[in-house]
């Protein structure tokens, strides 16, 4: 199975209404129109997705998407987004369990398989980050640990629902450091990810999830990271942030799927 390859930017807490237009409307300029083999998603801060919406100006070409959601659906959750509100805002993804979310926030497998069920009700695709910290590889136990994040965030997703979630695995020790995983070992734990989807669903249920790899993807190492076979696009931070650097992986991504 041919999957598409997607490039996902997460601009984490960066870009107010402004530049996050600008940044959005620098990068629907340099994308041409796409092949369906290839999509492109970006997720400004809440308070900027109205902004980055206009600028977009009806794009189809690229996506909205939220860096989290809440798993309630209204009330009294202080600071808190539900999907509803997302959708209405033409979101159309929701990154859920981002690293950042687990350690700073304290979100939970269980926090994140309830966002991501929420999500998938709502009719918004969940990207649900998946990683083992520095101390877990040194041990060995990244596999594991791995595969039981997996395992955690398809708690009581049906098999029908399974397809529409996009795993993006982030090793913590490669983000924001600009060190990344080789492509050998991106390769072996997407097709660890892919082994543990095939255990809990079937193996065609598994072939139509994207895996997506996260961890200072650049577009000096975008090309041999996106030509792993279960390697199904990216979700980048730094580079996301410069319209001229995301666009370059696409770029790179666009002459793999034509490859
Ligand atoms: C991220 O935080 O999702 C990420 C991959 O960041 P960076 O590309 O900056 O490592």
């Amino acid at each position: 199975m041919t999957r598409p390859l997607l490039i996902a930017g997460n601009w984490k807490m960066n870009g107010g209404p402004r530049e996050s237009a600008e940044l959005a409307g620098g990068i629907r300029e340099r994308l041409g129109d796409l092949p369906d083999s290839v999509q492109v998603l970006i997720c400004p801060p809440f308070v900027s997705i109205p902004a980055a919406s206009v600028a977009l100006d009806g794009s189809e070409t690229v996506w909205l998407g939220a860096q989290d959601v809440h798993y309630e659906d209204e009330g009294a959750y202080t600071g808190e987004v539900s999907t509803s509100m997302l959708r209405e805002l033409g979101c159309t993804h929701v990154i859920v369990g981002h690293s950042e979310r687990r350690e700073f926030f304290g979100e939970s497998d269980t926090t994140v398989n309830y966002k991501l069920r929420k999500a998938l009700g709502a009719e918004l695709t969940p990207v649900v980050c998946v990683g083992e910290s520095l101390q877990q590889r040194k041990k060995g136990t990244h596999q594991r640990m791995v595969g039981k994040q997996v395992e955690a965030a398809f708690t009581e997703v049906s098999i029908d629902d399974a397809p529409g979630v996009i795993v993006a695995y982030e090793p913590l020790w490669a983000i924001g450091t600009g060190e990344t995983a080789t492509p050998q070992q991106a390769q072996e734990m997407h097709d660890m990810i892919r082994s543990a989807i095939t255990d809990l669903y079937d193996l065609e249920t598994a072939r139509a999830v994207q895996i997506l790899y996260g961890g200072s993807m650049k577009p000096r190492n975008a090309r041999e990271l996106l030509e792993q076979p279960d390697v199904d696009g990216g979700l980048v931070g730094g580079a996301s942030l410069e319209a001229e650097s995301f666009a370059a992986i696409v770029e790179i991504a666009e002459q793999i799927s034509s490859d």
